[in-house]
C-alpha cells in the first residue's frame, strides 16, 4: 500500500482565470475520491485551505500572467516544482483576457476600477510559458476533466500522456455529425482547432469557436479562404478567431491578416461613399445652376 510519504506532491495554482479549469478537477466526482490516495494534495485552495510548503512534484497552473506580481509568482511556482503543467486556454494562450493585447489596457482599467491608481497591470495577458519553462500544456476552456485525469495518471506512471493533437473535425466525423460548414455554411473553426472536447459544439448544431486552441499543423489561411467563399466578412472572421484563444500564435497571425483585410474593406467603402457623395453634390449644383439660367 502507498504511504503518505511516498505519494507525489500535487499543487494547483491560480493566476488570472475564472477557476473553471480547477473545477474540472473537482468535477471528476467518482475518480476524485481516488486522487488523494494517489497523490498528496499539498496546495489546492479551490479544494482545501490546508496548505503545505513545497517542493512539489507536479504543479498544475491555471490562468494567465497579467500583472508584475504574477511574473514573480510564476517564477516561484517553477522553482518549487519538478513538473509544471499549464491547464486551459488562459494558461496556454492568455485566455479571453488576451483581447486586451489588441487594445490599450489603461482604457479598461480606468473604465472598470474606481481607483485605477492602485492597479498594476501588464499591457498583455500572456501564457505561463512566456515567463517560465512549462513541461506540458493541456488545452481547453475549460480543460476536459478526463484529459486532466489522463495527464496526472500518465505523469504518475512516468509515461507520455495520450492527448490528441488532431482537429475537432476528426472527433466530429467519428460522432457521425453532418458537417455544419459543408451542409449549411455555418462558420466553424473545427478544421484548425485541437480535439479534446468530443466536438461538443458541432454536435448541438453550433460552429466551433476554437476554445481548445490550434490543432497541430492548423492551416488557418486555407480555412479563412473557405469561410470567405461562404460569405464570412473579414470582420466576422476576426471576431471568430479572437475569442478564447486570441493569443495563440496560429490564430493571432490569421486574425491580424483578417484585421488588415477588414480595414482595407472599410477604407474602400469610405472612398466609394465619398466619391458618390461628391458626385451627388456636383449633380445638385449643376441642377441648381441650370434652374437659375
Ligand atoms: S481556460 Fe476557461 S475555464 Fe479555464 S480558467 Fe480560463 S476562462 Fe476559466
Ligand atoms: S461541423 Fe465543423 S468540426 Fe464538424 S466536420 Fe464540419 S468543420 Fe469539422
Ligand atoms: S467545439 Fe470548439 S468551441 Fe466547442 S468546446 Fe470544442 S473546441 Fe471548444
Amino acid at each position: 500500500m502507498t504511504t503518505t510519504a511516498k505519494r507525489p506532491r500535487l499543487a494547483v495554482w491560480k493566476f488570472a482565470s475564472c477557476d473553471g479549469c480547477q473545477l474540472s478537477l473537482l468535477d471528476l466526482e467518482d475518480e476524485l475520491l481516488a486522487l488523494p490516495q494517489a497523490v498528496d494534495i499539498s496546495y489546492f485552495l479551490e479544494m482545501t485551505s490546508a496548505v503545505a510548503e513545497g517542493p512539489y512534484d507536479i504543479s498544475l497552473v491555471e490562468g494567465s500572467v497579467t500583472t508584475p506580481h504574477d511574473i514573480e509568482r510564476a517564477k516561484e511556482v517553477r522553482a518549487a516544482s519538478r513538473l509544471v503543467v499549464a491547464i486551459g486556454a488562459c494558461a496556454t494562450a492568455g485566455g479571453i483576457q488576451s483581447l486586451r493585447n489588441y487594445a490599450e489596457v489603461g482604457d479598461y482599467v480606468s473604465t472598470v476600477y474606481a481607483h485605477p491608481e492602485f492597479i498594476r497591470a501588464l499591457a498583455t495577458s500572456a501564457p505561463i510559458s512566456a515567463y517560465v519553462k512549462v513541461d506540458f500544456e493541456l488545452r481547453g476552456c475549460p480543460v476536459d476533466r478526463y484529459q486532466l485525469l489522463e495527464l496526472v495518471t500518465a505523469t504518475l506512471a512516468g509515461r507520455a500522456p495520450r492527448i490528441p493533437t488532431f482537429s475537432v473535425c476528426q472527433e466530429c466525423k467519428a460522432k457521425g455529425n453532418v458537417c455544419l460548414l459543408v451542409a449549411s455554411s455555418v462558420p466553424c473553426l473545427g478544421p484548425v482547432t485541437r480535439a479534446g472536447c468530443g466536438a461538443l459544439c458541432p454536435s448541438v448544431g453550433r460552429g466551433c469557436f476554437g476554445c481548445f486552441g490550434p490543432a497541430a499543423t492548423a492551416n488557418t489561411s486555407s480555412l479563412s479562404a473557405r469561410l470567405a467563399a461562404d460569405g464570412a466578412t473579414p470582420e466576422a472572421q476576426l471576431r471568430l478567431l479572437r475569442t478564447f484563444t486570441a493569443g495563440a500564435p496560429e490564430f493571432a497571425q490569421e486574425a491580424a491578416a483578417q484585421e488588415a483585410a477588414a480595414q482595407e474593406a472599410a477604407a474602400q467603402e469610405a472612398t466609394t461613399r465619398g466619391g458618390a457623395a461628391h458626385q451627388a453634390s456636383a449633380s445638385e449644383a449643376a441642377a441648381q445652376e441650370a434652374a437659375g439660367r
